[in-house]
């Protein structure tokens, strides 16, 4: 086994929970092993000369539905990381109740060396090398790392062009991506943050906690974070801290007390400064007086009542975990909690709510959005927001009675719950 395989990795754990729980152990093994991964090469011309790239897709379990999961481009993307990210994605549909199993893909390019005519050729040769594997019922991709709306639109365009012989309907072929701008969904873009809030509103009630008195930090203040910390202030939260790649925010009193952020405030700021780091100014557009710098490391360490890592993986460790002093951490981002530093937290006390099922409202909007290509509607945002909402708590309350039940932590139960729905 190679040590360094997060794959591996990834299902140790899971076989961990399984021999806990006496999951049957052959049912288990068969359903960590991805069903396929796919690796293509995909040529594309750049400066008149041939070169090729390495394409991905592992489809990882569809017990429950079809293969369902982002495709991203990165340089590190690999044929191990799809197969460890497929895995978790089988892990939060199935956490979230949805009828989807999970997949990963990729293509290992540095994106940004890529002019835009040379990045629309990559995505639509990905799309000619994969086509027959994917459809409406087979597999269903999305965004990730580095792919937006306008990349999934001109998969889109390319897949419906590969549709010659009329397998699928003009309907079928739009389900067959989400996170599209043409025949998108209205609050896709805010379902992950929000489907966040809506589990911390949970947690808040589960734990009487009063939002008031309740300060948060959060790390990362991109897609995730931003409607994150815009829901939770508008749900009556203390946001005290925020932080992107250059560093972070925080406003104190004279006494040093935490003041809370006004995120609007904030994010004008860092849509005019470029960052956050530009914001702790004297006075200006972005009246952030009083405020003060602090580095991401310290954002992780402040005394706050929750933690929101929401922005990369792996950001607490064996190096940083003593000094963490929230009480709460809910995971929006994907693994930015070691799994040897979350059985440490856990230990002292720390109410973990984990990625696969505080971030799955992002997955969960793209099912509407399949269920309303494939309904030939568009339903109105206020709508997909409310039901959104209904998703995550049912999500939430199945996990937390499990734990009740099994006398354990939610990133146990979240595994348990996701376990016993794919292997029924
Ligand atoms: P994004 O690119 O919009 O934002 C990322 C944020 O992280 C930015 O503010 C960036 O400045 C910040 N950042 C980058 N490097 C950093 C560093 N070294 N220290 C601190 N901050 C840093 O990405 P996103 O869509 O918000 O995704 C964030 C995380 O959430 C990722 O782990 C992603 O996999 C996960 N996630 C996203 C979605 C979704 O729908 N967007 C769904 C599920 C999970």
């Amino acid at each position: 086994m190679d040590s360094n395989s997060i794959y591996q990795k990834s299902r140790e754990e899971v076989l961990e929970v399984g021999e806990k729980y006496n999951l049957a152990e052959e049912k288990l093994e068969e359903f960590l092993e991805p069903d396929r991964v796919l690796e293509v090469k995909i040529p594309i011309k750049i400066d008149n000369e041939l070169v090729n790239f390495r394409g991905f897709r592992s489809q990882h379990n569809n017990n429950l539905g079809p293969y369902k999961g982002g495709l991203r481009f990165h340089q590190n993307v690999n044929k191990d990381e799809v197969m460890a990210l497929s895995l978790w994605m089988s892990l939060k549909c199935a956490v979230a109740g949805l009828p989807f199993g999970g997949g990963k893909g990729g293509i290992a390019v540095d994106p940004k060396q890529l002019s835009e005519k040379e990045l629309e050729s990559l995505s639509r040769e990905y799309v000619r090398r994969v086509y027959e594997i994917l459809g409406p019922q087979k597999d269903v991709p999305a965004p990730d790392v580095n792919t937006n709306p306008k990349i999934i639109d001109w998969m889109v365009d390319e897949y419906i062009k590969l549709n010659k012989n009329g397998e699928y309907k003009t309907n079928e072929l739009y389900a067959t991506f989400t996170g599209k701008s043409k025949k998108g969904l209205a609050g896709r873009t805010e379902a992950t943050g929000f489907g966040g809030v809506a589990v911390l509103k949970r947690i808040a009630e589960k734990l009487k906690l009063d939002p008031q008195n309740t300060t948060i930090a959060i790390m990362g203040f991109g897609n995730v974070g931003y409607y994150f910390a815009d829901f939770a202030s508008k749900a009556g939260f203390k946001v005290v801290a925020v932080s992107d790649s250059k560093g972070g925010i925080i406003k104190r009193d004279a006494k040093g007390n935490f003041i809370p952020l006004d995120i609007p405030l904030v994010y004008d700021c860092k849509m005019e400064k470029g960052s956050l780091n530009g914001c702790y100014c004297a006075g200006g557009v972005c009246d952030m007086r009083g405020g003060q710098m602090i580095t991401n490391e310290e954002l992780l360490q402040l005394p706050v009542d929750i933690l929101v890592p929401a922005a990369l993986e792996n950001v607490i460790t064996e190096n940083n975990m003593q000094n963490i002093k929230a009480k709460i951490i809910v995971e929006m981002a994907n693994g930015p909690v070691t799994p040897k530093a979350s059985h440490y937290l856990i230990k002292r006390g720390v109410f973990i709510t984990p990625d696969i099922l505080a971030n799955s409202g992002g997955v969960a909007a793209s099912y509407i959005e399949w269920e309303q290509n494939l309904k030939g509607k568009t339903y109105k945002k206020e709508d997909v927001l409310k039901r959104l909402e209904k998703m995550m708590k049912e999500a939430f309350e199945n996990v937390w009675n499990t734990a009740e039940k099994e006398n354990t932590n939610l990133p146990e139960a979240s595994y348990l719950v996701a376990l016993k729905r794919i292997l029924k």
